[in-house]
């Protein structure tokens, strides 16, 4: 599941403040919220836009402190001080939960350290609201949680709290339990947000369970039978967002050439549902499956292409 693909338009402000420029977000329906950005600040949202995770240590250090923490703080620590996000929130997800989640955010940051320019938030919604109505309320420091402080200036944390809390409403209203969800946000709060009411107590067993039935019926991909499946789906959203997967020729030939059966068969029946459902359902197999079927290697493939083509 992802929402829907938000448009950023930048414009010379041609009023008084010559030097500055208009930032115009467009979010749901009519929705739009403009920041006048200085020079500098346009100097750093370009920064943002193209960052990338920085290696510090061998990454079996890093899944190897993961696996040993023992709370779901020490975890938060864990991801703020490796750079794996901007911001999280765990409280709500089981610790074994938490640790499966990071160890992938670990694995898809070595292999792809560009994505860390959308990991600005990972954990569950409830989480991603909280700091979003902090910023709505024009506490500042919620900026900071989200490394904008020198992006975004006080006057535009409230227009900015209310329109992305709109957006994340959005996006959560449109299904009643919903797993996992990727968060497109401009790179400024795109997350990877995860179900509490699925990731707590029984109901974690229940959705492995429901995950093991998913896979055998074919709705979801071979090897897609782990809770990690789920989190690689939603960051293959982001990862064809960042590369422009689904708008590249030489996907839509290869998805052109593929009728329904091929991808039901061939594929998982989800994937049926749209392109970027199709990436994200291939992308997950491709990590997932020891032994990845002929299609999900192909989206593996394209991808890992499009992604050395990034400027
Ligand atoms: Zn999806």
């Amino acid at each position: 599941m992802q929402n829907f693909k938000p448009e950023l338009i930048f414009n010379n402000d041609a009023g008084n403040e010559g030097e500055r420029l208009n930032l115009t977000l467009c979010g749901v329906g009519d929705d739009k919220v403009v920041l006048k950005l200085n020079e500098e600040q346009v100097a750093l949202l370009n920064m943002r836009f193209t960052r990338s995770f920085y290696v510090r240590c061998k990454k079996e250090r890093l899944l190897y402190d993961i696996d040993n923490a023992g709370s779901y703080i020490e975890l938060e620590e864990i991801a703020r001080k490796n750079y794996l996000c901007d911001a999280c929130e765990f409280s709500d997800i089981n610790l074994y939960g938490v640790k499966r989640l990071l160890k992938v955010v670990v694995e898809i940051l070595y292999k792809y350290p560009r994505l860390r320019s959308k990991l600005c938030f990972i954990g569950t919604h409830y989480g991603m609201e909280k700091l979003l109505i902090r910023l709505e309320n024009g506490d500042e420091s919620a900026l900071c949680s989200f490394n904008l402080q020198y992006i975004c200036t006080s006057e535009n944390a409230k227009n900015l709290g209310q329109f992305f809390h709109k957006m994340l409403t959005d996006l959560i209203s449109r299904h009643e339990r919903y797993i996992a969800t990727a968060m497109s946000a401009f790179g400024l709060f795109d997350a990877v947000l995860l179900d509490r009411n699925d990731y707590e107590g029984y109901a974690y067993l229940q959705f492995i369970s429901n995950l093991r039935r998913d896979e055998e019926e074919g709705f979801h991909p071979e090897g897609c039978h782990v809770p990690e499946s789920v989190v690689y789906h939603e960051l293959g959203h982001l990862l064809d967002e960042m590369c422009g997967l689904s708008g590249d020729p030489d996907f839509k030939s290869f998805y052109g050439s593929l009728d329904r059966d091929d991808i039901g068969n061939g594929l998982s029946e989800y994937a049926l549902a749209s392109p970027a459902e199709f990436i994200a359902e291939g992308f997950a197999e491709f990590m997932c499956n020891p032994a990845p079927r002929p299609i999900a290697s192909k989206v593996g493939e394209l991808l890992d292409e499009a992604y050395k083509k990034l400027k």
